[in-house]
């Protein structure tokens, strides 16, 4: 597991990278981001929110998600930024991996995909760390996560991956508090169409 050598502040499940004051907080979704935001504000660092996740599908979809990001950023005063949206590409990305179940090759490359994004972003706006929401869902692979974004911090000079397990530290259950306190869309799949393909498959054996 990935630790720093020096840190600013420590409690027993997070700990704050040394000088990480303003942060690049790579968001998949509101609910994801809501605890998150909240504790780091409560320990003076600053996050500025990314929306990138060129995964989802379809459009209508990956609207929905953006449209409730960027208004939990808004109420909070909090700078977000819209990535870009190019879905034909990150298919690009992950082709040949399109039957692989979720938490397998085709999910590592997408954290992958989105993480080295994530990296420059950070890296334009003159930011040493980035970290990813994604790290706060049990659905997904703390490892493969861990993986991805440290893979993103090699590719991209002057970057630091703040590697951290975003559902410790009583994160999970206040996710699901704010959740109902803002009334979050909450989606049921993880947001490409083969994770929705695979909750149909579900679905329809019930
Ligand atoms: S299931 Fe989720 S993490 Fe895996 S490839 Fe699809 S959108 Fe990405």
């Amino acid at each position: 597991m990935f630790t720093f050598a020096v840190v600013k502040k420590q409690n027993r499940d997070i700990e704050i990278p040394e000088g990480a004051v303003e942060v690049l907080l790579h968001a998949c979704c509101a609910p994801c981001s809501s605890a998150i935001v909240e504790w780091m504000l409560a320990h003076e660092v600053r996050p500025t929110i990314f929306y990138f996740n060129p995964n989802i599908w379809p459009r209508e979809e990956y609207e929905i998600r953006k449209e409730e990001s960027k208004r939990h950023a808004e109420s909070l005063g909090l700078r977000w930024i819209d990535g870009d949206y190019d879905h034909e590409r990150w298919l690009e990305a992950v082709r040949g991996l399109e039957g692989e179940p979720e938490r397998g090759g085709r999910c590592l490359q997408c954290f992958a995909y989105r993480l080295k994004a994530v990296a420059l972003q950070a890296k334009e706006l003159g930011l040493q760390y980035f970290t990813t929401t994604l790290a706060s869902s049990r659905w997904k692979s703390l490892e493969q996560i861990t993986e991805a974004g440290l893979q993103a911090q090699k590719a991209v000079e002057g970057t630091t991956f703040w590697a951290q397990n975003w559902r410790k530290g009583g994160l999970q259950e206040r996710r699901n508090q704010l959740l109902r306190e803002y009334a979050f869309y909450n989606q049921q799949y993880c947001g490409c169409e083969f994770s929705m393909r695979h909750l149909q498959k579900i679905t329809e054996t019930i």
